[in-house]
């Protein structure tokens, strides 16, 4: 048997700002046996950010070397010049080492991901209430200008339509409720 060959993947995609993050951070202290697979992104650092463990911070340049060299599982610009992508060798080195893994990923990238793993990927997308509560978190949160936060809005309406394209739709209205449905559900998978 090949070591980690029955290791699943969790994709959780949403329009910035829907709680994707919270919610993943949730997953990962739930002893899932989960473990988060670390984007690449030539996107500035935020305070607070650590390079390798929010994101592996790298050039342009860079990126589009990594883009050649085939390391990218997949890659999207996901605003205008600023490109993330999910690294090969991250999702393999944590199912080697016995973990399934969950990826933090835009919706195109999401979708693109759960093509290439079918049956092995449970895909979540995570929905606002509304979009105009998008941008009150945005807001809220604090870490984007406006001139991003203004970006983020206008690709959250086009985004908001692939919903349906995932395996479960999780309304993150009340956060408590949010964490405790899509833990069930992410259990029910894993359990399979
Ligand atoms: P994303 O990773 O999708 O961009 P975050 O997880 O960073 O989103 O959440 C965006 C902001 O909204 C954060 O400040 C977070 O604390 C807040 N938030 C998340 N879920 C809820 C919720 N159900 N109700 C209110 N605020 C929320
Ligand atoms: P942020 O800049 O807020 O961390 O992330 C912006 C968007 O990029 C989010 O929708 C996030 O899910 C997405 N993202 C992060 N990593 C990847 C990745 O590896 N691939 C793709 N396609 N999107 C990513």
């Amino acid at each position: 048997m090949v070591p980690g060959k029955e290791k699943k993947l969790i994709i959780v995609s949403a329009p910035s700002g829907a709680g994707k993050t919270t919610i993943v951070r949730h997953l990962l202290s739930c002893n899932l046996g989960l473990a988060f697979s670390v984007s690449a992104t030539t996107r500035a650092i935020r305070p607070g950010e650590v390079d390798g463990k929010d994101y592996f911070f790298i050039s342009e340049e860079e990126f589009r070397n990594r883009i050649e060299k085939g390391d990218l599982l997949e890659w999207e610009e996901v605003y205008k010049g600023t490109f993330y992508g999910t690294l090969r060798s991250e999702v393999e080195r944590n199912m080697m080492n016995g973990f399934h893994v969950i990826v933090d990923v835009d919706v195109v990238g999401g979708l693109n991901i759960k093509k290439e793993f079918g049956e092995k990927a449970f895909s979540v997308f995570v929905s606002p209430p509304s979009v105009s509560d998008l941008e009150i978190r945005l807001n809220n949160r604090k870490t984007d200008s406006e001139d991003t936060i203004r970006k983020r809005m206008e690709k959250a309406r086009w985004e908001m339509e692939f919903a349906c394209k995932f395996d479960f739709l999780l309304l993150n209205d009340d956060l408590e409720r949010a964490k405790s449905e899509v833990l069930e559900k992410v259990k029910e998978f894993l359990n399979k």
